[in-house]
């Protein structure tokens, strides 16, 4: 979206951009705003957030105080965002000043999971069996088809976060119960054979590119492991890349953005839309033209967008802080001795169980072999389970 008195063309460097959002995906595209030439913003309230740390200026602060927001107005050319919680309000004041992508009504479907059903609903795009749930009630209503189900809060889930595995009727509405009947979707949970995302950029005039699927495994609800390009059938392929394309058209969707994606027993469903890069997307850091970060900083500056093709196979590994010794580290010269594995860091001082530390990305000629390669280096790394 153009906000007021704005004019078409091009953002140049060294214009400062904002970025909403201090974590990985944000330090990521302020390092690519660099590459360009570009200042990078960030509002962030964590002192030392890993985008924070290397930005230009970080206005540490919530994400809805008014002086903050103001200050982010009138400093940047442009401002996007890297996770999807920004306050609806926020986006707004923005965008009657400067130039904000993706548009907040953008955003505000991908932030929450029953507007977003409804959207998919709305444009005929696959979903499985799922039904909103409101109030005790909806659930006396639902179809026996969507048990054993998974109950998902509407707002502020991530990483598997906010959700419930539901046998029954009755589990589900102990759930709810529990939950204290925070506005949930009820989801059948689905046989996978597997899941599948594509990350994509659109930029002002409506051109589409895509990187290549990926085939992404997880672990506690966690993305675990990314397997580019996906091992799935070339029919397969065309029709998740339409699925994603239909997605970002109907949203009118100017920026980077993600489409996850099942496949069930043969069929293709929807599972959820990211209004930003994503963590499947960060082999494109290092296997592809154009990663999804320049991607992200050429959309909203209103450049070409780059090339998304992939000069190799790729396989990310998820660091999670669950592999870090009290007060020590993984052995990185081991993990990073065999030949074609690179190791990103994103600074973050304190590991915890579950949080995002780095990650892995290994580099091939073919899939299954980088796998391979890649099953090693994580062991290196101290993951003791398979697969
Ligand atoms: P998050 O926002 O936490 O990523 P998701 O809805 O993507 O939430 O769920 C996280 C993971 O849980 C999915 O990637 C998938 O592995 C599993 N999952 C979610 N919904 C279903 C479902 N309906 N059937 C089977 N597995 C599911
Ligand atoms: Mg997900």
């Amino acid at each position: 979206m153009i906000g007021r008195g704005r004019s078409l063309r091009p953002i140049l460097a060294p214009a400062p951009l904002g970025m909403l959002g201090g974590g990985q995906l944000g330090r990521y595209f302020v390092m690519a705003a660099h590459e360009l030439g570009y200042r990078g913003w960030v509002l962030d309230p964590d002192p030392s957030s890993p985008a924070g740390r290397i930005a230009d200026r970080h206005v540490r602060a919530a994400y809805d105080d008014p002086a903050a927001v103001e200050e982010i107005a009138a400093g940047c050319d442009a401002v996007t965002t890297e996770f999807e919680n920004v306050p609806a309000a926020t986006l707004e004041a923005l965008v009657a000043r400067t130039v904000v992508h993706p548009s907040p009504a953008a955003v505000a479907i991908a932030q929450d999971r029953i507007a977003e059903k409804r959207f998919l609903l709305d444009h005929d795009l696959p979903v499985g069996p799922v039904t909103v749930v409101e109030r005790d009630d909806d659930l006396s209503a639902v179809d026996d088809d969507h048990f054993p189900g998974i109950l998902k809060q509407a707002r502020f889930g991530y990483d598997g976060k906010g959700q419930v595995t539901v046998e029954d009727r009755e589990a589900a509405l102990a759930a709810f119960v529990d939950g204290d009947r925070a506005p949930c979707v009820l989801e059948r949970r689905l046989p996978l054979d597997r899941e599948l995302s594509v990350v994509l950029a659109r930029s002002r005039w409506g051109d589409i590119e895509c990187f290549a699927t990926a085939e992404n495994r997880h672990r506690d609800g966690i993305l675990d492991i990314t397997i580019t390009p996906a091992r799935i059938d070339a029919d397969t392929d065309a029709e998740v890349r339409s699925i994603a394309s239909r997605v970002a058209e109907a949203l009118d969707y100017v920026g980077v953005m993600a489409v996850e994606l099942f496949v069930s027993e043969g069929r293709i469903l929807v599972n959820e839309i990211a209004p930003r890069p994503h963590n499947s997307g960060h082999v494109t850091l290092d296997a592809t033209v154009t990663s999804q970060f320049e991607q992200q900083v050429r959309a909203l500056c209103g450049l070409p967008l780059g090339s998304p093709r992939a000069h190799s196979a790729a396989v990310m590994i998820n660091l999670l802080g669950d592999l870090w010794p009290t007060g020590g580290a993984p052995p990185w010269p081991e993990v990073i001795a065999a030949g074609d594995v690179v190791l990103h860091l994103y600074g973050k001082a304190e590991a915890r169980p579950g949080r995002k530390m780095g990650h892995l990305t290994v580099l091939g000629t073919d899939a299954d072999a980088t796998l391979e390669v890649a099953l090693a280096a994580r062991r290196a790394a101290g993951v003791t389970a398979e697969g």
